[in-house]
């Protein structure tokens, strides 16, 4: 079944009764050089298993099984079950989770599924939980080893900037701390159905630096760097001590031990200095 071309995917929605839900980030790829490609690049291949989320009606699904050895995918929306069932007929190494991301057990569905192999996540993401999914991917701890994934250009632009710069955001650290990350392809909006107003790139993060940091101190220095850019355009003296609760003069001192004015913003730090501050104001904060 070709689930990229129209004719095609309109009688399986129409049969089933399937009317997208924009709530849900509904775009499905109907450009049939896309998921090939998602697939070849975020490590789709033998030896490993590949961890999707959100599958839609299954094209990049399918592209997945025919070259990993195992796929398990998490999907919310219960009504693209029966879907699934017709579209992914042919796969025997496929599990479906009905579940939304932000609480299935990732850890757990890994462990069940991938059990003597690598893992990799591949995912045309919903595009209203994108930053909170990378971070909870990135922040799980998960045994992966690559993260590809097609995202609003906009926010490819903020993933793939230098920290320590205004286009940076709390994703880019979370990306730049964790692993590095690079655009791969862009993608017009003309590749859905139906089309966004926006469009798309795929990116690739790599996991592969070590943690510097103890789960205890990476929690803390995350809390930092959430509060820090929830509000970007007030000082960190402002911004971190009424979301954190710390004193004002507290950040104000650490700030001056580093060198830095008491003025500073969050998006002057290099990563260097992030992680330094957060942990001069873990150890103040006893
Ligand atoms: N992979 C398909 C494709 O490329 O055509 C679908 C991509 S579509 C942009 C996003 C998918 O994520 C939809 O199928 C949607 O139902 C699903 N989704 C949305 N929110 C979710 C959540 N919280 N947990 C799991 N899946 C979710």
């Amino acid at each position: 079944m070709n689930l990229t071309n129209i004719g095609t995917v309109r009688d399986i929605l129409s049969r089933h009764g399937f009317n997208f839900s924009k709530g849900l980030g509904q775009n499905f790829i109907i450009n049939p050089d896309i998921c090939p490609k998602i697939a070849e690049y975020g490590n789709a291949k033998e030896g490993y298993g590949v961890l999707e989320i959100g599958t839609g009606i299954g094209v990049l699904t399918k592209e997945l099984a025919m070259r990993a050895d195992r796929v398990a995918a998490v999907e919310i929306d219960s009504r693209l079950l029966p879907i699934l069932d017709e579209t992914l007929a042919d796969f025997d190494n496929v599990k479906i989770y009905n579940e939304d991301v932000m609480k299935a057990d990732l850890h757990g569905i890994i462990e069940r599924e991938f059990s003597g192999l690598r893992c990799a996540v591949c995912a045309n993401l919903p595009y209203y939980i994108t930053s909170p999914v990378i971070m909870l991917l990135l922040e799980s701890r998960l045994p992966i080893d690559s993260i590809t994934v097609m995202v609003q250009k906009e926010a490819a632009q903020r993933l793939c900037a230098k920290v320590g710069t205004r286009d940076c955001g709390a994703i880019t650290v979370g990306v730049n701390y964790y692993g590095t990350v690079r655009q791969l392809f862009g993608v017009s909006r003309g590749s859905f159905m139906p089309a966004p107003n926006v469009d798309s790139a795929v990116i690739r993060i790599d996991l592969n630096k070590e943690h510097q940091l103890s789960a205890e101190q990476e929690k803390f220095f995350f809390r930092v760097v959430k509060a820090g850019f929830s509000q970007r355009r007030k000082t960190m003296a402002n911004s971190v001590a009424s979301l954190m609760g710390a004193d004002k003069q507290t950040v104000y001192s650490v700030l001056t031990e580093m060198g830095l004015p008491e003025a500073a913003r969050i998006e002057q730090l290099t990563m260097e200095q992030l992680i330094s501050f957060s942990m001069k104001l873990m150890e103040h904060n006893g």
